[in-house]
């Protein structure tokens, strides 16, 4: 049976995590981990107690997005603001820190935009196919709960939201720093909205289980020297696909 209370503990607990550098107290463990080697995503749930659910965990993501289940899953909206930049390189990837203030409606519920940052190559897969890039917007209620929006990025036209992210972002790990540029998250979003829609994890430890997955089937596009310079400073951040298990994958459109 699957407990959602405490997975949703779990999801409440991690949310610190998604910005290491942000969190002191869970900076050791935090920082230990990476994308290969010794300390790669087969090792995550053996480097800390906390990140028992990147190997034990049965509902864990990315996963390969293909056949699901026709559904309409509830009211998806964006209502989300313009903002300055305030990016970070914490040594997994570059995020953007989001003020409080932009929201998004999913499945009937108001979450908050906390931050968003980018995997290379995808992390999802779409009927088995790979994309360059794939941006999360991480989101949470005020219940706790997190919800996270993907969407991959494939080679093609230059993308000026992304190059106002791509003009600051920082090569190398270090804080957060204020930007002079600002940009509207909303513009990463594909004009086509049908989605996947699941329960998940977090894609990095500790791996924590009850977050609710939107992934667009349409990527948006970036060009080629766009997407190589993400690869430039960030070789492999894209953890391998997890099995679906017993769970349902539904889809629109
Ligand atoms: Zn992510």
């Amino acid at each position: 049976m699957h407990d959602r209370r405490s997975a949703l503990r779990l999801a409440f607990g991690a949310a610190a995590a998604l910005c290491p550098l942000c969190d002191a107290g869970g900076a050791k463990a935090a920082e230990k981990w990476s994308y290969d080697g010794d300390t790669g995503p087969q090792a995550w749930g053996k480097l800390a107690p906390e990140f028992q659910a990147c190997s034990a965990g049965r509902e864990q993501t990315p996963i390969d997005l293909k056949d699901g289940i026709r559904a309409e899953p509830g009211i998806l909206s964006y209502a989300y603001k313009r903002m300055p930049v305030r990016i970070l390189n914490n040594g997994h990837t570059i995020q953007v820190n989001c003020p409080a203030g932009s929201q998004a409606q999913i499945a009937g519920q108001t979450y908050d935009l906390l931050q968003y940052h980018f995997h290379h190559p995808s992390e999802h897969i779409l009927s088995g196919q790979r994309f360059e890039l794939e941006l999360h917007l991480v989101h949470r209620s005020k219940a706790g709960e997190l919800a996270v929006i993907g969407v991959f990025i494939r080679g093609g036209q230059a993308n000026p939201t992304l190059q106002s992210i791509w003009q600051v972002m920082p090569a190398k790990a270090s804080p957060e720093k204020w930007t002079s540029v600002s940009v509207n998250p909303d513009r990463l979003l594909p004009p086509n909205s049908t989605y996947f829609r699941y329960y998940g994890s977090l894609t990095t430890p500790p791996c924590s289980e009850g977050v609710l997955w939107t992934v667009y089937k349409q990527p948006i596009e970036a060009s080629e020297a766009q997407l190589r310079q993400f690869a430039q400073i960030f070789a492999n951040t894209s953890r391998p696909i997890q099995p679906l298990n017993r769970r349902f994958l539904l889809a629109t459109g």
